[in-house]
């Protein structure tokens, strides 16, 4: 048998772990709010807004209420019902921006229908973005400057650099362009002196580019959707999409030898999470992986309570 074959055989993506580094962030974001309270008497504040029932967002508000209360910072969660109308919001949003005990403003999206999302995060004080999605914010993250940039590709930039996966001169590709993720990500690798390749779904032949990429991240929002032939080989893939696979058959083609426990998952809440990579093959090509769940998902948080911390110290000059 072909030497080569065996040895692609026998290889095995090396899983980068998003979960201890979301620990690691989070025990280092604790011990600088205590410092914070201890030297200056300053306790960071951050204040998260919900508008409807949607209950994913639910979750995504609990958690991150949850884990400032964790680290010592102080929160307050303020719960509105779908009816609310964008005035109503704005007004809230301006309050918050006049009391000078908030540090960080969160509107979880997405907003009901009926109201105007890009009026509301144009009206949160960029200072207390700490979503980083004010255009004053990715002007500023755009410009090279330092600025409260998007949680999930900062932890995707803090994921890469603490494996010590080289990004100078690397190729990036990025596939997907949205704001919260795309974008923001293509521009901190090209801050770092990446090569960076936007694709998305207009590009043509679009394996022919992700195969060429050092670093390959995938935020597409397409279950198991970048396959083998798209990875170059040793190749680091950073998988940010989160989906969800309800098929069992589905996850027998996913994940290979280890698709018994997501098997097992499917049964027992009806569905098992899978990101925009196809694990089984990732594993085949790839020199490392982020897994799904345990990777990208935590460090989204973790860097949340980073930047509301940033935010109470840049704001007061410290
Ligand atoms: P999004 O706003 O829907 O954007 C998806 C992007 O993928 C778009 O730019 C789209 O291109 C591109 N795309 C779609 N189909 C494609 C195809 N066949 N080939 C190439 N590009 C394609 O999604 P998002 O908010 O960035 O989220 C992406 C994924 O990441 C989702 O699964 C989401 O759940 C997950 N996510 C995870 C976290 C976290 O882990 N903390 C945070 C945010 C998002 P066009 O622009 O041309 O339409």
């Amino acid at each position: 048998m072909n030497p080569m074959t065996t040895k692609n055989r026998e290889h095995k993506a090396e899983l980068l772990d998003g979960t201890r580094l979301a620990e690691e962030i989070k025990t280092e974001v604790a011990a600088e709010v205590e410092q914070l309270r201890r030297e200056h008497g300053i306790t960071p504040c951050l204040v998260v807004v919900r508008v409807g029932e949607d209950p994913a967002s639910a979750v995504y508000v609990r958690n991150k209420v949850r884990t400032s209360e964790a680290l010592g910072l102080r929160s307050e969660h303020h719960a509105l019902p779908v009816e609310t109308t964008t005035a109503e919001l704005l007004a809230l949003v301006e309050r918050l921006n006049a009391r000078d005990d908030v540090d960080g403003i969160l509107v979880q999206l997405p907003l009901p229908a009926g109201v105007d999302e890009r009026r509301v995060i144009e009206a949160i004080d960029p200072a207390k973005d700490v979503d980083g999605f004010h255009p004053v914010n990715i002007g500023r993250l755009s410009l090279g400057q330092e600025t409260l940039a998007p949680c999930t590709p900062v932890g995707i930039i803090e994921l890469l650099e603490r494996n010590s996966i080289p990004i100078r001169g690397a190729h990036a590709c990025v596939v997907g362009r949205s704001q919260i993720v795309g974008r923001p990500v293509a521009q901190l690798l090209l801050q770092r002196d990446a090569t960076v390749t936007i694709c998305h779904s207009r590009t043509r032949d679009l394996a022919s580019i992700t195969s060429q990429a050092d670093i390959l991240v995938a935020a597409i929002g397409r279950a198991g959707f970048i396959g083998g032939e798209f990875i170059k080989p040793g190749a680091t893939v950073i998988d940010v999409g989160m989906n969800r696979v309800t098929d069992e058959e589905e996850a027998v083609k996913f994940f290979g030898e280890d698709a018994q426990k997501r098997i097992e998952a499917i049964r027992a809440r009806g569905y098992t999470l899978i990101g925009d990579v196809h694990p089984a093959e990732a594993d085949r090509v790839a020199g490392r992986r982020t897994p799904v769940p345990g990777g990208v998902g935590l460090l989204t948080v973790a860097e949340l309570m980073r930047n509301t911390l940033k935010a109470a110290r840049w704001r007061r000059g410290l």
